[in-house]
């Protein structure tokens, strides 16, 4: 419930705050429309704080209205002008989303903020969205957080979904707590796997220090949020399908903006610089025991056209520079080709590597966990069989 309280001298400061009309002068008070969301965006702008939003219990509020599941589609960001190419991670989020939405037997549909329609509703729709929910305004060339979380917390009071998932970027994870408090929701970040359980969204992820893993469900809130990193999840192969388009005009306020982008530089975004990009790695332990032995690999790399990662032992010995570290503090892949050598499999390095399409790993210890994961085992001092496998790939590629 809304509610403008007397202590109002009618400045009229909520009423360009509202997205959705919902606030009109009356006299010398605010009165507040049935168009209102319950955004909470005119909130914070009334300086004596005469609008109070009061939200049901929510141990007995009743979710029965809130129904789909939803994706945040973020686009990539290389910081040039012109249209800009939907990220691998919705496709991904798109693709789960669409297992959830099956079970649960109700639609998924993306959200999607954009300068200007580009057949969102084709692409998306391939990759399994029934809807998309689409709002165009220039103000959204440039990521800004109090606009998208404002926007979008609108776009859920309106059409209540019981699960929305953002993906754990930069973008995502700056975006979805903003959301999430401004519709008093909770978030579970950096989830590492989703299900079903009792019509609810169970949401895996790794706690205390990756330890062990936590499966969390919010009972007591809506929608169920959760954010999920990149290269987690599958993409499913696409489809000719298109979604519905549903087209919101949700006013801007003037002024919302507190920060004006002059200029934009993205550092490390070229893929040749990505190890989340590349299709083949291979990766290098504690076992590849010094510096110089671990440079190895890189020749083992290039040959096959790939990049060279690490675990965090081998980051924290100076082996490899942090940005290759792959797993839970690092970053995740899924790669077709994944070499581990001298890598003992901990949940934290697994977490980050477990969906690459073929693992081979080789550790001269037969019972380590990295083994649990892998396509193709080698019980063998590594520094054996990196010098067999380099000669045998020159071999292959003819080359002296
Ligand atoms: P070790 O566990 O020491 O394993 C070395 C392996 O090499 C052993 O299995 C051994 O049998 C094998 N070996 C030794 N010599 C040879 C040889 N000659 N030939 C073949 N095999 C050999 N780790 C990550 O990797 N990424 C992360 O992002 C990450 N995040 C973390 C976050 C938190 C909060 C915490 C607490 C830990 C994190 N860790 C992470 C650390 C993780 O728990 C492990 O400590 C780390 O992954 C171990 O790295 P390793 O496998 O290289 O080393
Ligand atoms: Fe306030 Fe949002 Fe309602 Fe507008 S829609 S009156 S900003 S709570
Ligand atoms: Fe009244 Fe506050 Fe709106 Fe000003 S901002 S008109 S004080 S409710």
């Amino acid at each position: 419930m809304i509610e403008v309280l007397d202590k109002c001298i009618g400045c009229s400061k909520c009423v360009p705050a509202c997205p959705f009309n919902a606030v009109s002068m009356v006299g010398k008070k605010a009165v507040i429309n049935e168009a209102c969301t319950l955004c909470g965006a005119c909130v914070p702008a009334c300086p004596v704080k005469a609008i109070v939003i009061t939200r049901e219990d929510p141990v007995h509020r009743d979710f029965s209205a809130f129904k789909g599941v939803w994706v945040f589609a973020e686009f990539e960001d290389t910081g040039r002008k012109g249209p800009k190419k939907i990220r691998k991670v919705t496709l991904e989020l798109l693709s789960e989303g669409r297992k959830l939405a099956d079970e649960l037997g109700v639609e998924l549909a993306a959200v999607v903020l954009a300068e200007k329609n580009r057949n969102y509703e084709k692409e998306l729709g391939a990759y399994g969205a029934d809807k998309v929910y689409l709002s165009e305004n220039c103000e959204f060339s440039d990521y800004d957080t109090d606009i998208y979380s404002a926007v979008i917390a609108a776009l859920v009071s309106k059409y209540k979904p019981e699960i929305f998932l953002f993906p754990a970027t930069f973008t995502g994870r700056d975006l979805a707590p903003r959301i999430a408090s401004l519709i008093y929701a909770g978030l579970t970040a950096d989830c590492t796997g989703l299900s079903i359980k009792n019509g609810l969204l169970k949401q895996s992820r790794p706690a205390f220090g990756g330890n062990i893993m936590a499966d969390i469900l919010s009972p007591n809130s809506r929608p169920q949020m959760a954010t999920v990193r990149p290269n987690v999840m599958k993409v499913s192969p696409p489809s000719d399908k298109t979604a519905r388009l549903v087209k919101e005009n949700i006013n801007i306020p003037e002024g919302m903006r507190r920060v004006k982008v002059l200029e934009k530089k993205v550092a490390g975004y070229e893929s040749a610089d990505r190890i989340d990009c590349a299709d083949i790695i291979v990766s290098g332990g504690r076992g590849m025991k010094s510096r110089e032995k671990f440079n190895v690999l890189e020749e083992l790399a290039t040959l096959l056209g790939g990049m060279v990662g690490a675990s965090r032992a081998a980051v924290d010995m100076g082996f490899k520079e942090k940005s290759r570290q792959v797993g839970q503090s690092g970053t995740t892949v899924s790669p077709k080709l994944y070499i581990a050598c001298g890598i003992s499999g901990a949940v934290q390095h697994l977490v980050g590597m477990k969906t690459s399409d073929i693992i081979i790993a080789i550790n001269k210890d037969p019972n380590a966990s990295i083994f649990s994961v892998a396509k193709y085992g080698v019980v063998a001092d590594v520094h054996e069989i990196i010098g067999k496998l380099i000669d045998a790939v020159k071999k292959a590629k003819k080359i002296k």
